[in-house]
């Protein structure tokens, strides 16, 4: 990439502003960065790291309004080209963090990523060039939003692992957003079958 390619004004794919992004960050990361940090502020970033059962959670946003309104036009409104906005301001650190992890998404329904044509969940972390394990599956339709706590745990029925995983590996969990955490920890929960390195990765918390 040539050097004035980074004074290049760019179109910000969640507000369509033009922006010219000058940060060194950006000379060294060797690529454009698609967000403008108007709305990177907006979506209230908010890097947290915690320690779940003993399991290291990361949690990059909080699940509040300029977020949850990106999400929905990414997720339900079927708006893919935002897949990219998510990680943008995050993707180098997240590489070296997580070098050497295969990646699990928690799994859509089914139906609704028919309908969409892909799974968010993946779209998003496959920025992060590792190997991606599509090896979990919900069984039967599920949605957590419609639920209260006590119909949440049915979730450990749910979600299931459809093939095994390679004994030992390092595996990263990754969702969007963090609720109650019963879907996550019956994602571990199936993992720690086969590895104890396993670390969990969100876009947003809503606790
Ligand atoms: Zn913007």
């Amino acid at each position: 990439m040539q050097l004035k390619q980074f004074f290049k004004p760019i179109v910000c794919k969640a507000c369509f502003k033009t922006f010219i992004p000058l940060s060194l960050e950006n000379v060294f990361e060797n690529r454009e960065k698609c967000l403008c940090k108007h709305c990177y502020e907006q979506m209230n970033p908010n890097i947290t790291i915690k320690r779940i059962k003993g399991i290291e959670h990361m949690f990059l946003y909080e699940y509040k309004s300029y977020f949850r309104e990106l999400l929905y036009r990414f997720k339900g409104c079927y708006d893919l080209p935002l897949k990219d906005i998510f990680l943008d301001y995050y993707l180098n650190i997240l590489k070296m963090k997580y070098y050497g992890y295969s990646v699990v998404p928690i799994p859509s329904n089914e139906s609704e990523n028919i309908e969409r044509g892909f799974n968010h969940v993946t779209e998003v972390f496959k920025l992060l060039n590792l190997p991606i394990l599509e090896v979990l599956e919900k069984n039967k339709p599920y949605k957590q939003a419609d639920r209260n706590g006590a119909e949440r745990k049915e979730i450990e029925k749910v979600l299931v692992l459809k093939e095994p995983i390679k004994a030992n590996s390092k595996i990263l969990i990754v969702d969007d957003v963090y609720t109650t955490g019963n879907t996550i920890r019956a994602a571990v929960c199936l993992v720690l079958k086969y590895s104890k390195r396993i670390k969990v990765l969100l876009l947003a918390k809503n606790i």
